[in-house]
């Protein structure tokens, strides 16, 4: 058996990584244009982990990222290195201001609480009495992760998968690819721009917010857009304590790193948000105009911050749904797709990784059923809706 994983960020290395571990037989190829990962989301994530989704397959995968990240060496060390990605444990803390936000907080919570994820509901008064420094007078109720959230580095994750599939026998391209041969509804080989030719029995496309246009490649359709997403970095002349990741109803998030913040904004419906706008051109005016009055309204001690730097970012989007498309393509039995995680994906790609490899060897989902995410619920009109979407 001949897999060819297309993209080598975060997600397709754990695909390589999980299909050599799972069955040394099967042959690896990971085909990457950008192996110090310049452009890819996983290098420019925010990398941050919480269980606090509304659909339970997001919850489990959560949970297999975060044994991961609790202990990465069994999966990770290479020639008994210890790997270091860096994990602070520390909840998200998601914010409502209405009646229909708290709502759909309890309902997530109820999903949640079925998970077994350590999640409690505050009221106000709660609230301001466990974070001091927060303005909870307009709030009707918050969600605060007890334990089993935090971030990590994102970067070091990537680098840590793709090293240990090199050494579980994966092979690398950097070349991206150009083509597909197809016959009828498979495909057969990959075409590289170096002029390599990929031929294999399976092929996985994890190429990000670059998933569409690499699909169209074989004439399909994968509706996942690049949208930019920046970053934002600042310090704050008031000493806080750590603070949880903390997501406003306005769409402004943060949380602290390091010794400062980061922070950025999210688009709600209805707000634009174009395709494919370039990367290194971090949207700062988003800063005076959205974030920072968000900032200072939610946490009064942020009034002085001040802005160091920005970076940016492509959040790979599933619109219809914003949960990942992972499993076959509806017109290409051959070729699985692990992409549209509409900004989860890193704390997912070990469970992404893992289930993949499972469907190639096993031909069907094992350790966790991610039948949920299968790509053949938005043609049957079963879009699977992810609420807690940053
Ligand atoms: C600002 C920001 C904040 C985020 N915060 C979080 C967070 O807190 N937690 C979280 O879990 N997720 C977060 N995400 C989302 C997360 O980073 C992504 O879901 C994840 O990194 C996707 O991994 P990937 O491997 O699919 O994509 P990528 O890392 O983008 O890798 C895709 C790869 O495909 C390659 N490729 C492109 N074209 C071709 C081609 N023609 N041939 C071959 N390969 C090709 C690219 O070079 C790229 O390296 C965030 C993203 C951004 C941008």
């Amino acid at each position: 058996m001949r897999v060819a994983v297309v993209g080598g960020g975060a997600i397709g290395s754990a695909c390589a990584l999980f299909l050599r571990r799972l069955d040394t037989g099967v042959g690896v190829h990971v085909i990457e244009p950008d192996p110090g990962l310049r452009l890819a989301s996983s290098a420019r994530s925010a990398a941050s982990i919480r269980q606090q989704f509304s659909t339970e397959v997001n919850v489990r995968l959560s949970q297999f990222g975060l044994q991961l990240l609790r202990d990465p060496d069994p999966w990770l060390a290479v020639d008994g290195d210890k790997v270091d990605l860096g994990f602070v444990e520390s909840g998200y803390l998601f914010v409502a201001i209405r009646a229909a936000g708290a709502q759909a907080l309890r309902e997530n919570h109820a999903v949640q609480r079925a998970c077994g994820a350590p999640v409690s509901l505050l009221t106000a008064d709660a609230l301001s009495h466990r974070v001091p420094w927060l303005r909870c007078d307009d709030v009707q109720l918050a969600s605060l992760g007890e334990g089993g959230e935090g971030w990590f580095d994102g970067y070091a994750l990537a680098r840590a998968l793709a090293r240990k599939s090199r050494a579980l026998g994966a092979v690398w391209h950097a070349s991206p690819v150009v083509g597909f041969e197809r016959r009828g509804e498979r495909v057969r080989a990959a075409r590289l721009a170096d002029g390599a030719r990929i031929e294999a029995d399976v092929f996985v496309l994890a190429a990000g917010a670059w998933s569409r246009p690499v699909g169209a490649l074989a004439g399909l359709d994968v509706p996942v857009f690049a949208r930019r997403r920046t970053v934002f970095v600042f310090t704050c002349p008031q000493a806080l304590p750590r603070t949880p990741l903390v997501i406003d109803p306005s769409g402004v998030w943060f949380r602290s790193e390091g010794h400062g913040f980061i922070g950025g904004w999210s688009p709600r419906r209805g707000d634009d948000d174009p395709d494919d706008l370039p990367l290194d051109q971090p949207d700062l005016a988003q800063f005076d105009e959205r974030v920072w009055p968000a900032l200072a309204h939610r946490v009064p001690a942020f009034a002085a911050l001040r802005r160091t730097h920005a970076w940016d970012g492509y959040y790979e989007v599933h619109p219809a749904d914003h949960n990942g498309l992972v499993g076959p393509h509806p017109h290409c039995a051959n070729l699985l797709l692990a992409c549209g995680f509409t900004g989860h994906g890193l704390q997912h790609a070990a469970g992404i990784g893992r289930g993949i490899a499972e469907w190639v060897v096993h031909g069907g989902w094992r350790s966790l059923d991610l039948s949920p995410l299968s790509p053949a619920r938005i043609a049957a009109g079963r879009p699977l809706v992810e609420r807690a979407v940053i």
